[in-house]
């Protein structure tokens, strides 16, 4: 079936003054469910031009919605566009199959929808609705935006949408919606990277998992080795307790090593990178999976290194004022 931009306002639906479709020059969109996501989503959609149609259980008390919006049931308002965003939790689609399931063949589906854990269900969201609903073209998208993303236009770091699906022409159709928005596309391929998709919002920072172990293991591993090498070996070989050192001069020992460790770390893939190419004789060639890994959290490695380079000044600033040092200062002056 082809669809066009034209196509987004069905025809279907009898024309009235308050129908969006009229008076929306880029055409009108639906949304099922009136919760958080649901109104953020209208009211950038509306603020963008476009006619927004709500389909909701209870039509007629649904209240802080924006304003220009209409609100339907589901079937109705299914008939008022071709592009449904299914604003939802995944455990009321099947109530949506029996109110609408007729009304939503051929229509563009977009799933926004999120888990509470990976691998809740054997099967993303998105294959679940298109299973529910075959007839339609389902999309996967907007589910890594935040509803206070939308709110605020994008105007924090999230600026990007993740779209997958089976229909090109489906997903062209969101990513003008997307753009419409002032957000950015990203197609991810077919609905079957609907299940990395939903995964996403669920990783905390995934990229710095690996530069994190390492910064904390090697100073685990320095400050040790120097507790060792300098508090317990003074204190059995010299009777000397020198444990207030612990705090600030042995702390000021490992951070700089970790620092340059974290810094070599950094711009060691990029080298290697680089002869690996020019021993296979092409930059064409994919790099092994532990060097993509290695190289994706370069940035992460090198903030790292510069927060312990930055720990470092501060406490190499710290201890000309400590007491200690200024006793053995002045003993030494005063003995001269
Ligand atoms: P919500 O505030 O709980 O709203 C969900 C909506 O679903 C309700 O407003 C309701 O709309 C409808 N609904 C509730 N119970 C229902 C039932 N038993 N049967 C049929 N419909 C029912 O949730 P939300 O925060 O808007 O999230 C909606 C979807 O967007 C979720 O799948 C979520 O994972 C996804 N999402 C949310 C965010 C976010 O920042 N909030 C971000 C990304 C993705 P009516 O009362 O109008 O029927």
């Amino acid at each position: 079936m082809r669809m066009t931009n034209q196509d987004m306002t069905s025809n279907s639906f009898p024309m009235t003054l308050s129908d969006p479709g009229v008076q929306h020059k880029l055409g009108t969109v639906c949304i099922f469910g009136t919760g958080d996501f649901g109104r953020s989503l209208g009211m950038r959609l509306l603020q963008s031009g476009y006619g927004v149609v709500f389909g909701s259980r209870n039509p007629r008390n649904s209240s802080l919605l924006p304003r220009g919006a209409q609100v339907l049931t589901h079937a109705e308002a299914a008939h008022t566009a071709r592009v449904i965003f299914v604003a939802m939790h995944r455990e009321h689609y099947d109530f949506l199959c029996q109110t609408a399931g007729e009304a939503l063949a051929g229509k563009v589906l977009v799933d926004v929808s999120n888990n509470l854990k990976r691998n809740q269900y054997p099967e993303s969201n998105a294959e679940h609705l298109h299973q529910l609903i075959p007839a339609a073209f389902v999309v996967k998208a907007f589910n890594t935006v935040s509803a206070w993303s939308l709110q605020s236009g994008g105007l924090d770091a999230n600026r990007q949408v993740l779209i997958c699906g089976d229909s090109c022409e489906a997903k062209q159709m969101v990513v003008d919606i997307t753009h419409s928005l002032g957000f950015t596309a990203l197609d991810k391929g077919s609905l079957r990277a609907a299940t990395e998709l939903e995964d996403y919002p669920l990783q905390l920072f995934p990229l710095w998992k690996l530069p994190v172990t390492l910064a904390t293991s090697l100073t685990a591993f320095f400050f040790f080795y120097h507790l060792v090498h300098l508090i317990i070996y003074a204190a059995v070989n010299d009777r000397e307790d020198i444990s207030f050192r612990i705090m600030v001069s042995l702390a000021n020992r490992v951070f700089p090593t970790v620092s340059l460790i974290m810094l070599a770390l950094c711009y060691l893939p990029g080298a290697m990178a680089g002869f690996l190419q020019l021993y296979n004789g092409t930059k064409y060639r994919r790099f092994p999976a532990w060097l993509d890994r290695w190289m994706l959290c370069r940035k992460q490695l090198g903030l790292l290194a510069l927060a312990l380079a930055f720990l470092h000044v501060l406490y190499t600033l710290i201890i000309p004022i400590r007491y200690y040092v200024r006793y053995r200062v002045r003993d030494s002056t005063i003995s001269k």
